[in-house]
This record gives structure tokens, C-alpha cells and sequence, in this order.
């Protein structure tokens, strides 16, 4: 067996210890004789698994009481509906619009109620966090989305919006559990785990009580109510049990890390090594403002399409994979989620130079 360094923006890298111990337990779970794939959500070894995996996440985030998590599915976009569907209650909304995702939950608000661009980024190709100190909040918005990392830009929110006491409603897909937070500054967290956290199929919403109420859009399906899910504790129908249970194996995981501060150091030290590599490079150089730059989506280039390509292919050739850029954007992005360890960015790095002694 030889495993890659893997940069793939998602679904991405998981912890091997993780994926060992899914492995390990395969053909039987906890001597249930049984696969979790192949058990009913409604047994009690699932019930289990699921209450722990909430347990966990909870005490890695310091998520209060009055807030549910929900395990869901349809990924990230099907939230870009459901939040406008439950949350929407005047039928007006601000997005700050900072990326391809943040756009594309803009433009899926606007079939439901009125919502506005208050901040956007767009400009300069979204390489930086607009200045959100002072925003022209709507008086009547039903809350103020953010999509808070943007994993095809590479920049993230440092500061979260005055929001001037609306409900912030955030997309932190790719920097779930990539540092402490403070839950009680949002009314929605919410992410999908294929970034971060667990294998895709999974959609974790993190929400505060009082947002979740009957009174949703007129024809919203059963299926995109949040009272639906949070009374049946995310088992209202199948739930993607198979995927709860990794993203919970990486709970337990970050626990062992010593949580999300201890992660916070550690995506620090990973992103500096290669940020002060191309802050120092002849060759290759970062596409966003320093200071917006993520801790988890790296993107840089060289200037020159033909080197992109060639940098792209040696470096599969020596076992970093998935380092194209996104399509919009064109040359490299490296993706240093949690579970990517430190000896693949210092390798990443050392063969950057090598490339560029090469090919200078
Ligand atoms: C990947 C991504 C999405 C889309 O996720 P799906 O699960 O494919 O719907 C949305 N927002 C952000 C920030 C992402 O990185």
C-alpha cells in the first residue's frame, strides 16, 4: 500500500488512523456482526453512534444548549434553499458575496424573497475580504450570509461583519473545525463535511433554537424544514448513517489532537511554511491579499500556463495529487485541511524549490 499526499480541495484528505480503524471494524461493528453500513438507523448500536458523534462535536466547538446540530443531507447547496425556505420570514436577506459559493447562495435566495449584495469582492476576482465594519444592513433582513473560507479563492473572513444585530447565517464548508469558534456569534453554521471533515453525502447544521420554527415559505418541502429534522433528531428519514459515523471516528480524532486550539496552531505552522515559501519565491507566488489569506485552500502560481501545467504534472509524478487549481482560477491550489500533516507541506515545499531550481 502507498498513500499520496492529497490536496484535493473535496472530497479530501481523512486521517489515517480513521480510515484504519473504518477499516478494522468493516465486517463488524462493536461485535454487532454487522457493517455500519448495513445497520438500521433505528438500532441502538446507530443511535449510539450518532448521539456520540453530537456529544463530541459539541464539545469540540463549545456549541450551547440552545442551539441543535443536524446531520442532513443534500450537501452544501441544498442549504443555499433551505436557509432562505426557513429563515425568511420578511423575505429579504444580505449576502456578502466573496466567492463562486457565496454567489451561488445569493442567486438561490433571490427565488424565494429579496436579497441583496451588501459587500461584494467580486472586483478583483475575489482575492480579498471586503471591508465589513460597516455595511448597509437592511433594516428588515432576516439575517446576513457569509460564505466565511472560500475554498476556490483561498481567502477567508478574519473578522466576522457587523451584521448591526441581524442573525449571521455562515458557509464554513471549508474551515469546519479548522479553529476555535464562537458559536454564539451565529444564528447558522453550517458546512459540508467532504472538505474537513468526513466522507461527502453528510451536511452539518448548527442552529439556534429560536430560528427554527413552523413558520417556513409556503410549499417548502418536508424534507427542507429544519423543525422536522431537529424534532426527530436528525432521523426523520435514513440519515447518510455511514458518514456520520467517520465524521464521528474524526471527532474523536480532534479530541486526541487536543481540539480545535491545538488544530488552530497546527494549520498555522502548515499554512506558514508554505505562505513564507512563496512570499520568498522567484517563481511561484500567492493570488490573494496576505492578509485574507486561509488557513486550509492555498492557491499560487507562476505567471506562466505551460510552467503551471509542467509544476502540475511532476509533482504527480512524485505523489502530491490534486494541486490544479480550480477551473475559474487556473494554476495550483494546495488544500491543507486538518488532516493533512505538516511532513506533506514541508515536502510540498522542498519539492517547490526543487522545481524552481530546475526550471528558473
Ligand atoms: C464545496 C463547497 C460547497 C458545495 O458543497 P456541496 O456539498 O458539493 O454542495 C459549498 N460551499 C463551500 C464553501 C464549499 O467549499
Amino acid at each position: 500500500m502507498s498513500r499520496v499526499y492529497n490536496f484535493s480541495a473535496g472530497p479530501a484528505v481523512l486521517p489515517e488512523e480513521v480510515l484504519q480503524e473504518a477499516a478494522d471494524e468493516m465486517l463488524d461493528y462493536n461485535g454487532t456482526g454487522m457493517s455500519v453500513m448495513e445497520m438500521s438507523h433505528r438500532s441502538k448500536a446507530f443511535q449510539e453512534i450518532i448521539d456520540t458523534a453530537e456529544a463530541d462535536l459539541r464539545e469540540l466547538m463549545n456549541i450551547p444548549d440552545n442551539y441543535k446540530v443536524l446531520f442532513l443531507q443534500g450537501g452544501a447547496s441544498s442549504q443555499f434553499a433551505m436557509i432562505p425556505m426557513n429563515l425568511m420570514k420578511n423575505g429579504v436577506a444580505d449576502y456578502i458575496i466573496t466567492g463562486q459559493w457565496a454567489k451561488k447562495a445569493y442567486q438561490e435566495a433571490q427565488k424565494y424573497g429579496k436579497a441583496n449584495v451588501i459587500a461584494s469582492s467580486e472586483d478583483r476576482m475575489f482575492s480579498y475580504i471586503p471591508d465589513c465594519s460597516d455595511l448597509p444592513v437592511s433594516d428588515d433582513a432576516d439575517y446576513v450570509y457569509i460564505c466565511e473560507n472560500n475554498t476556490i479563492y483561498g481567502t477567508k473572513f478574519k473578522q466576522l461583519p457587523d451584521t448591526k444585530g441581524k442573525t449571521l447565517v455562515a458557509d464554513v464548508s471549508s474551515c469546519f473545525l479548522s479553529e476555535p469558534v464562537d458559536v454564539t456569534k451565529y444564528g447558522v453554521i453550517y458546512g459540508g463535511v467532504q472538505k474537513n471533515i468526513g466522507p461527502a453525502g453528510v451536511v452539518i447544521v448548527i442552529i439556534r433554537e429560536d430560528l427554527i420554527t413552523e413558520d417556513v415559505l409556503a410549499g417548502t418541502p418536508t424534507m427542507f424544514r429544519y423543525k422536522i429534522h431537529a424534532d426527530a433528531g436528525s432521523l426523520y428519514n435514513t440519515p447518510p448513517a455511514y458518514g456520520i459515523y467517520i465524521c464521528g471516528k474524526v471527532f474523536k480524532w480532534l479530541k486526541k489532537q487536543g481540539g480545535l486550539t491545538a488544530m488552530k496552531k497546527r494549520n498555522e505552522e502548515k499554512a506558514g511554511i508554505l505562505y513564507d515559501f512563496l512570499d520568498q519565491s522567484n517563481m511561484f507566488h500567492g493570488t490573494v491579499e496576505a492578509k485574507d489569506r486561509s488557513l486550509m485552500n492555498v492557491p499560487f502560481v507562476t505567471g506562466d500556463k505551460e510552467l503551471d501545467a509542467k509544476f502540475i504534472k511532476e509533482a504527480k509524478e512524485a505523489g502530491f495529487e490534486n494541486l490544479k487549481g480550480h477551473r475559474s482560477v487556473g494554476g495550483m491550489r494546495a488544500s491543507i485541511y486538518n488532516a493533512m500533516p505538516v511532513e506533506g507541506v514541508k515536502a510540498l515545499v522542498a519539492f517547490m524549490k526543487k522545481f524552481e531550481e530546475e526550471n528558473m
